[in-house]
């Protein structure tokens, strides 16, 4: 792969040499030199799932796949929506797609041995899969919600997980100690360097691919902000690539009351969401960046109540759609977003149904 990138931190701006996985202040990092402003065309790539978009990604010799993404677009007309089926990722959900070039980075250019992350299930079994492909240690710090299967999930791909009692910041800073400990140990973390962020565009190159141009919106569950960030960053590429005329408006779903997102949009949700356990998040990173990314697309967002999570889930079950919770929040807010006037009648979204149905 290529030389490490030079990176800079989003919050105090100071500049980082491509090992280092986030800013001693506490911010996530970005590259220095933007991965590539333009994608100017789709066509001709070859391959599936991420490594079709290897170039835009910029993944090179070495990519750690398990065959993610490529996932299907389902149409649901009695929902009024298309459906992003991510649960058929490898590990059961749209972190693969992260996961395999934080490892990649991990494995190939900072020439870790050993990885850590912080996570409560989804991107902590995806880290372990890839960690496991690519024949590096795992460990995982959870937080203490983090349920029985999801752990069992964890351990089965042979992470290391720990669970840290506390603030959800605690688990974070018990995985950014562990990188410290030990020697050749990168913290591969979903948030804090880009490279999570980058895997997660490839979303918004295949819905242009299969919708044929540009949905009529994206509505996708939103903690630290992975999806809008990257979906923001894919569509506007292609825009500037001439691919697509404009970005679709771009809508983040959150759980109520741990939904500081949507806080910023005047939210007014009352009540709290423990169902929708994988967006339990309250101090994301990243969080003036994803507001800005959806301000941008035309978009905003929304919380849902417990209530509505479980009655959504139900409905997809009942069409045979197998999500967890939290994807459910997807179509909780989609309601919402129509009951609000902020989708109109003949708009049929895309919901991004993040990951696959785990019991408990
Ligand atoms: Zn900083």
């Amino acid at each position: 792969m290529d030389l490490l990138p030079r990176l800079s931190c989003a919050w105090c701006e100071r500049e980082h040499e491509g090992s280092v996985a986030r800013c001693p202040c506490g911010g996530p990092l970005d590259r220095v030199e933007p991965l590539g402003r333009v994608v100017g065309s789709l066509s001709g790539a070859s391959g599936a799932g991420l490594s079709r978009f290897s170039s835009a990604l910029g993944l090179g010799e070495g990519f750690v796949s398990l065959g993610e993404g490529g996932t299907p677009l389902v149409q649901e007309e009695s929902l009024g929506a298309w459906l992003k089926l991510e649960g058929l990722n490898p590990t059961g959900s749209f972190k693969d797609r992260g996961a395999s070039v934080v490892v990649s980075y991990a494995a190939n250019w900072v020439g870790a041995s050993r990885v850590v992350e912080d996570s409560s299930g989804n991107a902590g079994a995806a880290v372990a899969a890839y960690a496991a492909r690519a024949g590096l240690e795992c460990v995982v710090f959870s937080p203490a919600h983090v349920t029985d299967a999801k752990r069992a999930r964890m351990e089965a791909l042979g992470a290391d997980v720990r669970v840290v009692e506390g603030p959800r910041s605690s688990v974070t800073e018990a995985a950014v100690k562990e990188a410290k400990r030990e020697e050749g140990t990168y913290y591969a973390s979903h948030t804090y360097p880009p490279f999570f962020v980058e895997g997660c565009s490839s979303i918004a190159f295949e819905l242009v691919e299969q919708v044929g141009g540009v949905p009529d919106a994206v509505v996708t569950p939103c903690a630290m902000g992975s999806i809008v960030l990257g979906c923001f960053e894919g569509f506007d590429r292609l825009r500037r690539g001439g691919v697509i005329e404009e970005v679709p408006a771009i809508f983040a779903v959150q759980a109520a009351g741990v939904d500081p997102i949507a806080a910023r949009f005047g939210n007014d949700v009352e009540g709290e969401n423990r169902l929708a356990d994988g967006l339990l998040v309250p101090e994301p990173p990243r969080l003036g960046q994803v507001v800005d990314a959806l301000e941008a697309s035309g978009g905003c967002a929304v919380s849902v109540t417990e209530d509505k999570t479980r009655g959504a889930m139900e409905r997809l079950h009942r069409r045979g759609v197998l999500v967890e919770a939290s994807s459910a929040t997807a179509l909780a807010g989609g309601d919402a977003l129509r009951e609000r006037g902020l989708l109109g009648r003949g708009e049929e979204p895309v919901l991004v149904l993040t990951g696959a149905w785990t019991p408990g």
